[in-house]
């Protein structure tokens, strides 16, 4: 079996770690006869070894929010970590519990929870480019509405994404908490600024109370300081390891040669039919790329992508479904068949008004056809016998600047 790596494989893993408060900011504390300790004395201490740990690590590149005694504000936190386009933003607290008895301890790791999207959307917008597909996607994008479901369909998919793995390092650092000796209260979510504003995976970690003496004595010790970031260093490598040459987690870095063989057929997915034409950018395609557009009978059926592969084909199905297109099915195609009768052409513009002859279409083509319907003019232009013929025709159209036509398919 043949296995070879990307060259993207080179890019190293950028980890953001947050020290919690700093500075005035003294965070949770409180006085006990050994000392007072402070949350932001404790958060520092956890970081700066846990950085030197990963920092021994060719493959993990490491960003501090702070490395001393100071106070960034928690928009310059979160900023580091979307302009660095951090693969993980880790934050570093200590507990505290309202109760005088102090009987709360023990670890628990925050996540970012429901309710987050319009935030996330806008720093999406501002930092993550990575949802562009290209100037056309940023536009859309841009004119989008937060608030209307369709429009953070790539979005939703990105920030599933982002929980999904978010839990997955919350559950490594809280199974080594435990499994050292520490009581685990597990992994929670809420709605947490310095979460919600990072467009990445994240995680808050509070690793004790401050007011629990056990705790407090445990986190201001060296020894505990140290352990706790070697557990936490413990579940970055096994997370790190997990999302390695895992597609699920579309960050491919060792890419294992498919054995599939490609099926006789070739598939689309069937999106939706309609009576009327959208072109690409149309949010009613829900954001969804490769599409074709086949008109037959007075209807447009809209396809997406094309493949011979039965995987990549139920990935394609999932894709549209995930979109919103929930009755998406997908529909066979003999290549190169040839139809037995009738043709394809292709519909270069429906219109109530005829084009006038200087038009860029009748300019730069020659022998459109002109039928009038109903009212209408709908122009057309060329016969093939294959479906594959016509794209090829479309996409050298489109190179000329004749955009969004439309294979139509004659029956006689
Ligand atoms: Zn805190």
């Amino acid at each position: 079996m043949a296995l070879f790596t990307l060259t993207s494989a080179q890019k190293k893993f950028t980890i953001v770690l947050d020290a919690g408060h700093g500075g005035s900011d003294i965070g949770a504390n409180r006085q006990y006869d050994f000392g007072h300790p402070m949350e932001k004395d404790i958060t520092l201490g956890i970081v700066l070894k846990l950085g030197k740990m990963l920092e021994s690590d060719k493959n993990m590149h490491v960003i501090y929010t702070r490395k001393t005694d100071t106070y960034p504000s928690l928009t310059e936190r979160t900023d580091i970590a979307n302009r660095s386009k951090a693969d993980l933003f880790i934050s570093v607290h200590v507990n505290s519990s309202p109760s005088k008895s102090a009987t709360a301890r023990g670890t628990e790791t925050y996540v970012q929870g429901p309710g987050q999207n319009r935030e996330n959307l806008e720093v999406a917008k501002r930092e993550n480019d990575v949802i562009y597909l290209n100037e056309q996607d940023k536009q859309t994008f841009a004119s989008y509405d937060p608030n209307s479901p369709e429009s953070l369909i790539a979005l939703k998919i990105q920030q599933s994404k982002y929980l999904e793995k978010s839990l997955l390092v919350g559950s490594y650092a809280e199974d080594n908490f435990e499994k050292g000796g520490r009581f685990s209260r597990g992994v929670k979510q809420a709605n947490l600024h310095i979460l919600r504003m990072s467009a990445t995976t994240s995680v808050l970690i509070e690793t004790g109370f401050v007011n629990n003496y056990e705790d407090a004595t445990y986190l201001s010790s060296e020894a505990g300081q140290k352990k706790t970031a070697q557990e936490i260093y413990d579940a970055i490598q096994k997370y790190y390891k997990k999302i390695h040459g895992n597609d699920d987690f579309n960050e491919p870095k060792k890419v294992e040669e498919k054995k599939e063989t490609p099926l006789k057929n070739d598939f689309r997915i069937l999106l939706m039919s309609a009576p009327v034409k959208y072109n690409s950018t149309d949010p009613a395609l829900k954001g969804l790329n490769y599409i074709l557009t086949l008109k037959e009978n007075g209807f447009y059926k809209y396809y997406y992508s094309t493949t011979n592969l039965a995987s990549v084909r139920d990935n394609n199905l999932k894709t549209a479904k995930d979109a919103g297109f929930k009755n998406a099915s997908y529909a066979t195609f003999v290549p190169n068949q040839k139809l037995s009768s009738g043709y394809y052409t292709l519909e270069l513009a429906a219109s109530d008004k005829k084009l006038s002859s200087n038009s860029y279409l009748l300019n730069t083509l020659k022998g459109v056809d002109r039928q009038k319907e109903n009212g209408m003019f709908y122009y057309t232009y060329g016969r093939f016998s294959t479906l594959e013929e016509a794209v090829k025709i479309q996409n050298d159209l489109e190179a000329k600047g004749v955009k969004n036509t439309v294979i139509q398919k004659i029956s006689k």
